[in-house]
């Protein structure tokens, strides 16, 4: 094996700190492999560099072949569903993305149903609300696959994924394994999929009600109202920070909020970034929404090196006006110095 500098590369965090970027052998016997595609184009920022291998896979064969080449490269992995929540880099991404491919849904049991990973969610919706179970419907508009939805135990309006899991089959250790919901410790926009970057979802199995109340009405309101923060096509990751849970602050911090910034036990982030005057501003094409403090919005051509510098900048005053540190809800792929951001560091499967 050869080590080689790539051109796409040269000054990115990722060569300094984590990766040798050496060039693995490329294998005939992966046809659908592709190198250096855009990752701006698999996200729904639009932001990114270019991403060094890249694969779609749909079955259990193809991933397996996959994942043995690329775990004897010194590469790292990053699973992908709709990119609906990531921020890439603008230096790229030097490893292998697999994308889920895996799709189906079939109704298992009276209130159960099984559905591949790759689904979109908002397909899964409307068939839930036309089969007449209940549980999913208010989450109605949210993007992405049901993969990433249950990494970051994605919900809206009272509802969440997670509180619907009955088992999930993953790709771990090079095998498919299925555990029950308990194993994956579902909680505000957070799972243990978010520590284990290696598990891959491929399917689930999800528990609703019966209901006889018109689910998709519902929806169609709920999408009504959503409209109005998140007009189509707008270039965003949805919310860039999550809420604070009251009750995971120290009694010093929790006081300093004041008490009608709380609801429903939380502390809106956007609530925080406004007060410390995030609405409206703009880094070249990085935009706080001047109608709202927690939406990052890419105007054109922002980079990502525009969007972390805001986030990071009013994440810091949130910190110094509130004492609470942020957490961001966007999954960053970047490992510069941001201080009030996590990155995706941890990610990856380093080489070994
Ligand atoms: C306009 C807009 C509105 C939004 N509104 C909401 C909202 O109301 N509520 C909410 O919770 N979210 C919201 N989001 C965020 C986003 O839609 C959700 O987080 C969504 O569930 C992400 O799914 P995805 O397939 O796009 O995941 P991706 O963005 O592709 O990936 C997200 C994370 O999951 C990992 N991942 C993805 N698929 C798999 C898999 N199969 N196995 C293992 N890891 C995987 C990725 O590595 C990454 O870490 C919004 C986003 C947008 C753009």
């Amino acid at each position: 094996m050869k080590a080689k500098a790539s051109p796409d590369l040269s000054g990115s965090p990722f060569c300094a700190t984590l990766w040798p970027v050496i060039e693995p052998t490329p294998s005939p016997s992966l046809p659908e492999l592709q190198s250096d595609v855009s990752l701006a184009e698999l996200s729904t920022l639009k932001v990114g560099g270019v991403g060094r291998w890249f694969v779609q896979v749909r079955e259990v064969e193809h991933l397996q072949q996959v994942w043995t080449w690329a775990r004897q490269q010194p590469i790292a992995i990053l699973y992908l569903g709709d990119g609906s929540n990531i921020l890439f880099s603008d230096h790229g991404f030097p490893g292998l993305m697999i994308r889920n491919g895996f799709k189906g849904r079939d109704r298992s049991g009276e209130e159960e149903v099984e559905v591949g990973a790759a689904e979109s969610l908002e397909e899964v919706i409307v068939w839930l609300n036309h089969l007449g179970l209940q549980g999913m419907e208010r989450m109605f508009g949210i993007p992405g696959t049901i993969g990433g939805a249950l990494v970051g135990n994605a919900g809206a309006y009272g509802q969440e994924i997670g509180d619907r899991v009955v088992d999930i089959n993953v790709w771990m250790d090079g095998e498919v394994q299925v555990f029950p919901a308990s194993a994956f410790d579902f909680r505000y926009r957070c799972s243990a999929f978010k520590e284990h970057p290696d598990w891959f979802i491929l399917k689930c199995r999800l528990r609703l009600s019966k209901c006889s109340e018109d689910l998709q009405e519902i929806s169609n309101e709920i999408l009504s109202r959503r409209l109005v923060k998140y007009p189509t096509d707008l270039r965003c990751p949805g919310s860039f920070f999550k809420n604070v849970v009251l009750d995971e602050l120290s009694k010093e911090t929790a006081v300093r909020v004041p008490d009608d910034f709380i609801m429903f036990g939380k502390v809106p982030a956007g609530k925080l970034l406004e007060t410390v005057g995030a609405n409206g501003v703009r880094r070249g094409d990085a935009q706080f929404a001047d109608y709202h403090g927690n939406l990052m919005i890419n105007l054109g051509q922002a980079s990502s090196r525009d969007i972390l510098e805001l986030a990071n900048k009013y994440a810091g005053r949130v910190f110094d006006r509130f004492g609470i540190q942020l957490q961001p809800e966007v999954v960053i792929v970047d490992d510069g110095q941001w201080p009030h951001l996590q990155t995706g560091a941890s990610m990856f499967r380093k080489h070994e």
